[in-house]
């Protein structure tokens, strides 16, 4: 019995340090990653459904491993966030991102006054002292209009410091940037923090969209929300709609922005321009 407690420790051990030198090479790799030129920005459409005008793209990054294939952002995501590498990520997501867009403008496949451009901004970035500069840079250099910039924020930003966050929102603010607040309603305190940062706009969480035609219980949490947007004058989108009945509640609750599977899975550049070129009116 005792040398088989020796054996399940051991093996403890080992799996232990087996995991610690996984999470190790997936950090280094990361590292190589933007030097490789692995990553790569997906676009997914978001739609007006009263009268299926693109209204703007999420950008969201995407990598290509060289021995592993695609890797979803799910597994990799908090890895850049813990090491600090989603500074460097982040950063260039936002250029590669702002850029795009100013081409797709150039190119008269989006309209300035009709596209928004969503940017997902982690803790860690945001929290960056010079994270307003190195926005309004990335602004310049693309020349992109600045009121088609919306950042897509968490809960999870104002964890250290409100008055700092707050801060940086409305600096950004007089730059013309705008605000979304992602996986609304999944947080532990969506409203005290609801009141204090100034966001336009929520986002559904897809959670709640799953299964909103058969859960009176997330059919209800929609119906709050949508009323409390309403109330506070915010913007609201759908996020994760993937069936009609889904998009067809949401309409009836007046939520009519909406982002998902239903319309389109997030795609590279050339497939969303020819998106955006049939949907051209
Ligand atoms: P998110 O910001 O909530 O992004 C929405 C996720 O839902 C995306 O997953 C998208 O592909 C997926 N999605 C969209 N429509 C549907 C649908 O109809 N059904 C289902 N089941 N899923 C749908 P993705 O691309 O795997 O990204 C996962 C998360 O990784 C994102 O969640 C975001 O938190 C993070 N992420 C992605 N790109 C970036 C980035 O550039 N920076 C930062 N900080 N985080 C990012
Ligand atoms: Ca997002
Ligand atoms: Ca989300
Ligand atoms: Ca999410």
């Amino acid at each position: 019995a005792k040398d088989s407690g020796r054996n399940a420790i051991q093996l403890f051990r080992s799996t232990m340090q087996d995991a610690v030198s996984a999470r190790l090479r997936l950090e280094n790799d990361l590292r190589l990653a933007l030097a490789r030129g692995e990553f790569e920005l997906h676009f997914q459409p978001q739609v007006d459904a009263r009268d299926g005008q693109v209204v703007g793209a999420e950008a969201l990054l995407r990598w290509q491993h060289p021995q592993h294939g695609p890797q979803s952002p799910a597994q990799f995501i908090q890895v850049l966030e813990e090491s600090g590498l989603i500074i460097e990520v982040g950063g260039w997501v936002l250029t590669e991102a702002c850029h795009l867009c100013a081409r797709l403008l150039a190119d008269e496949l989006i309209d300035a006054e009709r596209f928004s451009l969503c940017v997902n901004i982690s803790p860690r970035q945001f929290r960056q002292h010079d994270f307003v500069e190195r926005v309004a840079g990335c602004l310049r250099t693309s020349q992109l209009p600045h009121a088609m910039l919306k950042l897509e924020i968490t809960e999870g930003i104002v964890i250290q410091n409100i008055d700092d966050t707050v801060g940086k929102m409305l600096r950004l603010k007089k730059h013309g940037v705008s605000f979304a607040m992602d996986d609304f309603g999944t947080g532990y305190s969506s409203l005290t923090y609801l009141k204090r940062l100034p966001v336009d706009m929520l986002k559904i969480d897809q959670s709640f969209v799953r299964d909103a035609t058969s859960d009176p219980n997330d059919a209800g949490i929609i119906r709050a929300i949508v009323a409390m947007a309403r109330s506070l004058g915010l913007g609201l989108i759908a996020e994760g709609v993937e069936q009609q009945e889904q998009l067809d509640f949401l309409q009836a609750q007046d939520c009519h922005l909406y982002q998902g599977y239903l319309f389109s899975k997030p795609v590279p550049e050339d497939a969303f321009r020819a998106l955006l070129g049939q949907h051209r009116s």
